[in-house]
């Protein structure tokens, strides 16, 4: 690790995947109760691609389709957690922690309110952190553009790192 590199890094992520009927719907690593899900290469949780861009970004690790790219058939309907865990290896080999992430999922419906909780403990342990250090909030776009049509779910995110040698 270059000696000029800054003990804290931010970066952020987006993601959206469309929504097709009899599909799973995956977020926040969690499988949702839903009559639509996510049409994608993986399990489609914007949730999770949106936090490892987020990560990645900061760790300057480049992003979730160079590392994991959605035409190598290796990774045809992976549980997104494997590539969180992956995307927390990578970052952590480069000398970085996390500090904490902040997410917002972007939903019509269904109502997610009572599965934060659950996502939060499931991220916070494929990411052998704190669920403290994870937030996720959840709105809905008053029905608006592509989301408010139901027609796709989208995801922000922002996370910040911390140099391992400064903790
Ligand atoms: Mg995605």
């Amino acid at each position: 690790m270059a000696t000029s590199s800054p003990p804290f890094r931010t970066g952020n992520g987006y993601d959206v995947h469309r929504l097709a009927d009899g599909l799973e719907l995956w977020l926040g690593g969690i499988k949702v109760a839903h009559s639509k899900g996510a049409i994608a290469h993986s399990d489609g949780d914007v949730v999770i691609h949106a936090l490892c861009d987020a990560l990645l970004g900061a760790a300057n690790l480049r992003d979730i389709g160079y590392h994991f790219p959605d035409t190598n058939p290796e990774y045809r309907g992976i549980d997104s957690k494997i590539l969180l865990g992956q995307t927390m290896n990578m970052l952590r080999e480069k000398g970085y922690e996390l500090g904490n992430a902040d997410v917002v999922l972007c939903l019509q419906r269904p109502k997610v309110k009572d599965l934060i909780p659950a996502m939060q403990q499931c991220l916070a342990q494929t990411m052998q952190t704190d669920t403290d250090n994870i937030c996720i909030k959840a709105t809905t776009t008053e029905a608006l553009g592509f989301v408010g049509r139901e027609e796709g779910v989208a995801a922000y995110a922002t996370a910040l790192l911390v140099r391992t040698n400064c903790i």
